[in-house]
Formats: structure tokens, C-alpha cells, sequence
């Protein structure tokens, strides 16, 4: 067989379109004034750079802090703290409006917040769209808070959207939201959503976070059906019927006016609110400013009548026991001592050699003698 040198070599000095050229140098894969340009780059932001950039309502740097807190790398933590405690103190002036909104999937969540958050910023307020959606970190993006879902609201510069934080337990996630509403509050923005999905255990978390609880529901399907427990209802400042229009006018009302029947039969609420239901479009922007005049109506009450500054105590002291839980959890867990032992142990249980118990009380105390303070 013919070498391909010689193959190639006869073409070379024919009249050829078959001619051969040398080849040109690739350029390398990465760009090499790309190292140049990272080394210039800015170093991390100080402390007071992003106190300064928040307070000052530049959401750029609002979202950096954002993602500094929702990061848990150690190295960030002191760092993050810094700037939460420092917001803490401008986000106490602001009277704010921290409203959580559940409801189950397809109740009608992201387009009555599009609508709403409209009605909210034509009246002068700056709306911030937080959500807790522990289920992001299986399918990998969030479902909740997603901007393409609410494309008005996300072009409005008086509101500001923020998915939910995607790593994580529900109780990592939750803190992560709790701290991001502070530094909000510090930028200034008066009105909070927190989001959830009302199926598990994520709108307890946000109920733990807001002043108000908003409940979205369909009209025509049981609650039953929409998987709302009743202890969901019953901590509920007002129910909302979604998509009460079209064909769906009468059932709306009709539905509304069975929750607001059964909502009579709660006992009374601490704060003195007598919790309703309503009936809103999101489509034809109806019912939405008479579900805004009785949200105003329950922050004039609460913050009268001293519920609303006594129940945000209750819920810091809520979770400064909520962060120890979780932090003494962590520590047992990634102690490398107990990642190793762990699995030994769970095994045995599962051979049925050592009862659960036991296994972890031994497993404790080991951890005990073993952990470093
Ligand atoms: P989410 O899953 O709770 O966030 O619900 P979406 O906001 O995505 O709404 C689910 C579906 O209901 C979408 O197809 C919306 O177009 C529709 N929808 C939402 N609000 C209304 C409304 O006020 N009226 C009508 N007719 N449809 C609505």
C-alpha cells in the first residue's frame, strides 16, 4: 500500500484543487489575556461596601450579599453575619409588610403575584418576591419565584425577585430566606412575598417569617383535593379564590363563600383578626385592591394593637432555637468521626444486631467524647 506521505507529496506541486496546505496554528481553548483579566479583578467586597451598596438600593449588590449568605462556604459565614446583623438594624425602621402566599401547584401562585406585585408597586411600594422551595435542590432549578413566570413584575425596577435558595434541608433553605428578607428590608424594600408550595412542610417555614398569611385556592376542587391541610386554613389571615372569571364567577363565589364559613369556626386569633376569604382574578386584575384594603386593614390592627411587633420577637426567638437546632445537627453530622461510624451503625440496626436506640445513644456519646469545641 501506498505510504501517504507519497500520497500526498504527488499532489503538492500538481494544478490541483486537491492541493494539501499546511495547516494554521489552532488558537489555545482557553483565552490566554483571560488569566490577565481574572488577576485584575476586584478582590471581595468588604463589609462596608455591601452595607453601603444595600442600604443605598443597588440591587446588584443586594443579590452578591444574596448569594454570599445563600453560599455556605465557612470562609463566607463571618463575613455574611456581619452584613445580616448590620441590615438587621436599618430593616427594624422600616414598618414592613412580610406576606407569605402559598398554595398548591397551579393555584394560580406566580400569575396572581405578577398581578398583585403590580398593584403594590403603582401604589408607591418596593416588592421583593423571595420563595422557599425545598424541592428545587431534586429537580435542579426552581419552580418557585422564577422570573419567566413573571415577566411585568420583573421588568418593574420598584420590585425585586429573588428564586428560592436551592441547597439544602427546608431549615438551611428557610434561614437562608429569613436573612435575605432582612437585607431587603435594608434596601428598602416595604413589602415582602415569600412563596411556598402549600403540600409539606415549607409553608410552616413561611408562615414562621411572615406577618400575613396569604392562602391562594382553586374554586371547584376540594381541599381535599388540593392537598391543603387544615391546619394550613387555619393559619391563614385571608383565603384568596383564584381565577374567578369566565365560566368560573359562580363557583368562585360559591367557594368563597364556603371558606369563609368554615374559617368562622377556627377559635379566634391572637392578634384580634378575624381571618376571610375573597375572590380574585388574575387575568382580569379583579378583586386584587379589595384583598390589598384588608391587608392594610390587618397591618393597621396588629400594629396597634402591638401583635405585629410582639409575634416578629416571638418568631426571632423562634429562630435563634431553629439555627442552634440546625447547627448542632451539622455539627454531628459532618464530624468526620460520625460520617464514618454512621454507616457501621445504620447497618447493624438493619441486621437487626443493635437496637435503634441504643445504636444512637452510643453513637452520642461517642460523638461527645470525640467532638473538639
Ligand atoms: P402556580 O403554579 O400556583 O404558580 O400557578 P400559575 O400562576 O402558574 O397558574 C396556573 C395556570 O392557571 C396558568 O395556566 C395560568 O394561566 C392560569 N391562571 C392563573 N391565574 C388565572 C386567573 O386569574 N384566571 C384564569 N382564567 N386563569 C388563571
Amino acid at each position: 500500500m501506498e505510504k501517504q506521505g507519497d500520497f500526498f507529496d504527488d499532489y503538492k506541486n500538481d494544478d490541483t484543487a486537491l492541493i494539501v496546505n499546511e495547516g494554521v496554528e489552532q488558537p489555545p481553548v482557553v483565552n490566554p489575556y483571560l488569566s490577565r483579566f481574572l488577576k485584575k479583578r476586584p478582590t471581595q467586597m468588604s463589609a462596608d461596601q455591601f452595607v453601603e451598596g444595600i442600604f443605598a438600593g443597588n440591587t446588584t449588590i443586594l443579590s452578591q450579599a444574596i448569594t454570599l449568605i445563600e453560599n455556605s462556604l465557612p470562609e463566607n459565614r463571618a463575613l455574611a453575619q456581619t452584613i445580616i446583623q448590620r441590615c438587621q438594624e436599618r430593616s427594624n425602621q422600616i414598618k414592613s409588610m412580610r406576606i407569605g402566599i402559598t398554595g398548591v401547584p397551579g393555584a394560580g401562585k406566580s400569575t396572581f403575584i405578577e398581578a398583585f406585585g403590580g398593584l403594590l408597586t403603582s401604589k408607591g411600594h418596593k416588592l421583593a418576591v423571595l420563595a422557599i422551595d425545598p424541592s428545587s435542590e431534586k429537580s435542579k432549578g426552581s419552580i418557585l419565584g422564577d422570573k419567566t413566570r413573571m415577566e411585568t413584575l420583573c421588568n418593574d425596577p420598584k420590585a425585586f425577585i429573588r428564586p428560592s435558595p436551592s441547597a439544602g434541608s427546608l431549615g438551611g433553605v428557610a434561614r437562608k430566606t429569613r436573612e435575605t428578607v432582612i437585607l431587603c428590608e435594608a434596601a428598602g424594600y416595604d413589602v415582602i412575598f415569600i412563596e411556598t408550595v402549600g403540600v409539606g412542610q415549607s409553608e410552616i417555614a413561611v408562615h414562621s417569617m411572615s406577618d400575613f398569611f396569604l392562602l391562594l385556592m382553586l374554586s371547584g376542587a376540594g381541599d381535599d383535593l388540593q392537598g391543603i391541610k387544615r391546619g394550613i386554613m387555619e393559619m391563614s389571615d385571608l383565603i384568596a379564590i383564584t381565577k374567578a372569571d369566565g365560566t368560573n364567577v359562580d363557583k368562585a363565589s360559591m367557594a368563597r363563600a364556603l371558606y369563609a364559613n368554615a374559617l368562622h369556626l377556627f377559635p379566634p386569633t391572637e392578634s384580634g383578626w378575624v381571618p376571610t376569604a375573597l375572590t380574585s382574578s388574575a387575568v382580569n386584575k379583579t378583586g386584587l385592591t379589595e384583598i390589598l384594603d384588608k391587608i392594610y386593614e390587618y397591618f393597621e390592627l396588629v400594629q396597634g394593637n402591638g401583635y405585629y411587633q410582639r409575634k416578629r420577637r416571638e418568631q426571632s426567638r423562634f429562630w435563634m432555637y431553629e439555627s442552634i437546632n440546625e447547627s448542632l445537627k451539622n455539627s454531628f453530622y459532618e464530624n468526620p468521626m460520625v460520617e464514618k461510624l454512621l454507616p457501621e451503625y445504620e447497618q447493624a440496626v438493619l441486621d437487626g444486631k443493635f437496637e435503634s436506640f441504643a445504636a444512637a445513644t452510643e453513637l452520642f456519646e461517642k460523638f461527645q467524647e470525640n467532638k473538639t469545641f
